[in-house]
């Protein structure tokens, strides 16, 4: 079983002595520096020149400073830029203004575990990582809660390095809910191997498939795009609510029939063996490398992936049909798929 942390033991007051500069107010910046402002934490936001999450934190009343003169104030370092921009903001920025012995801390494992940063011996290298996105973070922490966070430390420089990791979690809310310890290398590639094979990657091409399947057999896309599509969500709640069980527990019982019968035919054991081999171009960094390598290039691959996705015929058919859905919220529908959200 994992090791677990919760509120009672973790200890506000070490954070609380800290001054802090967040880089990045996205997803999980503005998340982290609104619960740690709340929870009594001396934070500052560090952004680039020009950035347009400027106003958004000042909005909030947060200090907002270049990269540079943040750093410089603080003696806890937080990394919350996009991953693969990590190491020129570290390079450029950080590293040069960084005081001796700041802790630094990250949201997400990969720039340390494929080695695009190197923190000096004498920091503190902690990582927290909440299992959801920027806005529940803060949702929950707003209500009392807290979403369950992963907590590693990678360089135990001070001998606390442990014991601050605990109290950020807890500023953050998480440890209302529960802290799991783990390692960088385990929540990286755990990470990287869900969001490609299940989550992200898995799920959206079983879903085109099972579209194509449809409509390529003279079914009409609008009747497809429900039952492959839209209805993963019930699925999807029964399964977060209640495992695999409740779900099939809900769904009739020719659904659930339907299930054991043909669910391994459709994801037969070849699949596993796709998945252990996408596992070892994580593990052996040719996945880090080839993502990394595109960025440099300007993200050709990358772009060219995004426009071959956005012209699947399942999103034209799902524009018009979530128009029906007077719950769902369809403005911002022509981003997602010129990829700007
Ligand atoms: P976002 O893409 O939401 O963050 C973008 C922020 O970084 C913006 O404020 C942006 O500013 C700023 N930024 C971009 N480039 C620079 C730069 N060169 N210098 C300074 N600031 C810059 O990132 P996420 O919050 O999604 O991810 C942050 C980290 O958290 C990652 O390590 C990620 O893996 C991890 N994580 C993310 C989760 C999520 O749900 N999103 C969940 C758990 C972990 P501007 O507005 O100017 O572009
Ligand atoms: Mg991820
Ligand atoms: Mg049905």
């Amino acid at each position: 079983m994992a090791e677990m942390f919760y509120d009672d033991d973790a200890d506000l007051s070490l954070i609380q002595g800290r001054k802090v500069a967040v880089i990045g107010y996205g997803s999980q910046g503005h998340a982290h520096s609104l619960c740690l402002r709340d929870s009594g934490v001396d934070v500052r936001v560090g952004l680039a020149e020009g950035s347009k999450s400027r106003a958004k934190a000042e909005d909030e009343g947060l200090r907002v400073l270049n990269v540079a003169d943040a750093v410089k104030e603080a003696d806890f370092v937080v990394i919350l830029t996009p991953d693969q921009v990590q190491r020129h903001v570290w390079a450029d920025h950080i590293a040069p203004n960084l005081n001796k012995g700041a802790t630094i801390l990250f949201g997400h494992g990969f720039n340390i575990r494929f080695g695009y940063i190197t923190p000096p011996s004498d920091s503190d290298v902690i990582m927290v990582a909440p299992k959801g996105p920027g806005h529940i973070v803060r949702r929950e922490f707003v209500d009392g809660r807290g979403v369950p966070v992963l907590v590693a430390v990678e360089q135990d420089a001070s001998g606390q390095a442990l014991e601050m990791a605990k109290s950020y979690a807890k500023a953050l809310g998480g440890l209302r809910a529960g802290g799991i310890k783990t390692t960088f290398t385990e929540e990286c590639e755990t990470d990287l191997f869900g969001e490609q094979s299940v989550l992200c990657g898995g799920l959206s091409q079983l879903i085109m498939y099972g579209f194509e399947t449809l409509t390529e057999a003279g079914y009409q896309p609008e009747v497809a795009y429900f039952e492959c599509l839209h209805e993963v969500k019930l699925i999807v709640d029964l399964m977060v609510e209640g495992g695999i069980a409740k779900q099939r527990w809900s769904v009739s019982d020719t659904a659930e029939y339907g299930d054991y019968v043909s669910g391994p035919r459709v994801i037969d054991p070849h699949v596993k063996e796709n998945m252990q081999a996408v596992l070892a171009d994580i593990t052996s960094g040719a996945f880090a490398k080839r993502f990394i390598d595109d960025q440099d290039n300007g993200g050709a691959e990358f772009t060219a992936l995004r426009e071959k996705g956005a012209q699947h015929p399942i999103e034209k058919t799902g524009k018009e049909l979530r128009k029906l859905m007077a719950w769902l919220d369809t403005e911002q529908d022509a981003d997602y798929v010129e990829g700007s959200a």
